[in-house]
């Protein structure tokens, strides 16, 4: 069944042919600046089936991990929207924001604890990594 999803405007809005891998919350740094100081809800999906309608903006940086990412976002509203590993072209991680359907996107596990604030809620019941756990596609 095809996974659905758009930016707040809905100037991007995109679909992929194959449901989520997995979805999973992650402290990095980065996160936090994309997702208003919370831990970011990532959901991995095989580039495979992948369309997008509208233009994004581009953002590369160089991750904790070592990764260059390219980031995706929707240039008139500014939501983040899609990351990838240039390093694994083979999958990227869609911000669960913009699904059009959240409940798809419980994550599995929390990644990269050791960066959140002592606030930061971090599920017991989930597995968690104070880092980076491996690639991608692999968690
Ligand atoms: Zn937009
Ligand atoms: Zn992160």
């Amino acid at each position: 069944m095809p996974v659905t999803g758009r930016c707040f405007c809905g100037a991007v809005r995109f679909r992929f042919d194959q449901p989520p891998i997995v979805a999973r919350a992650c402290w990095c740094r980065d996160c936090q600046y994309l997702s208003s100081g919370n831990a970011s809800i990532g959901v991995i999906f095989r580039t495979d089936g992948f369309t997008v309608i509208g233009e994004t903006g581009e953002y590369l940086s160089r991750a904790d991990s070592g990764a260059t990412m390219r980031r995706r976002f929707c240039p008139a509203c500014g939501t983040p929207l899609f990351s990838e590993a240039l390093e694994e072209p083979d999958y990227m991680v869609v911000r669960a924001g913009a699904l059009d359907d959240p409940e798809i996107a419980r994550p599995a596990s929390v990644i990269w604890t050791a960066s959140a604030p002592s606030w930061g809620h971090v599920d017991p019941a989930l597995p968690s990594s104070p880092r980076q756990p491996g690639p991608v596609s692999a968690s």
